[in-house]
């Protein structure tokens, strides 16, 4: 799951980016409001986690310019503790969580599964596909009962197939989802990716639509 992280302050950025990884997640940051505003208007991400006091424009500014153009993206706000004010303006602007400074980066990694997960659709924790059960919490993946083990990547881009079963999503798509900047992508990324699933998993967990991408069938049994 690929999140933006929009945070000014070097340290605290450090830490969330690397303790997000640690979950799982690919974690972009950027440190001032109008680099986060140019991420959001490309980038494709399950969630932001957007501090507040941010330089050269602020995370209120932000998220307002980001709903304003019609995105639903889920938006966690970091504030600080004694900032009420900030909070309620935030969730008034479209935020959709907050989180009060210091806090613990398992929370934070758990608000953020739950964010995208609602955004998506599922209300419980586990993405159910047919036979097919994905926990993001517990990174873990059944097939018809049966543990399957996977590498990060793998995971990360059956949790993407997952969440857009019945949907034929592009190798660009999938790349965009699977990798940070900076990331370095193999050419057929993708490709040795699905081929692992179909070993893993089994032969029909994705199809392959010839000249356009991929799909996670919506009937996978
Ligand atoms: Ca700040």
């Amino acid at each position: 799951m690929r999140v933006l992280l929009v945070e000014d302050d070097a340290l605290l950025g450090d830490g969330i980016q690397a303790g997000l990884r640690q979950q799982g997640f690919v974690a972009d940051w950027v440190r001032d409001g109008v680099a986060a505003d140019l991420a959001l208007e490309g980038g494709d991400f399950a969630a932001v986690v957007l501090d507040i006091g941010l330089p050269r424009r602020s995370g209120l500014e932000v998220l307002a310019r980001l709903r304003a153009r019609g995105k639903a993206v889920p938006v966690l706000i970091l504030t600080a503790r004694d900032t009420v004010d900030d909070r309620i303006a935030g969730l008034d602007a479209g935020a959709d969580d907050y989180l009060v400074k210091p806090f613990d980066l398992g929370e934070l990694a758990a608000r953020l599964r739950a964010l995208a997960r609602r955004s998506a659709g599922n209300a419980s924790a586990a993405l159910t596909v047919g036979a097919l059960v994905l926990d993001p919490a517990a990174r873990e993946v059944r097939w018809r009962g049966e543990p399957c083990a996977l590498a990060p990547k793998e995971f990360a881009l059956l949790e993407a197939f997952m969440l857009s079963a019945g949907r034929v999503l592009t190798r660009e798509q999938l790349e965009e989802k699977l990798y940070g900047w900076g990331e370095e992508t193999g050419s057929n990324a993708v490709e040795v990716h699905v081929h692992h699933l179909r070993k893993k998993i089994a032969p029909s967990v994705v199809q392959t639509i010839r000249g356009v991408g991929y799909v996670l069938p919506r009937d996978l049994a």
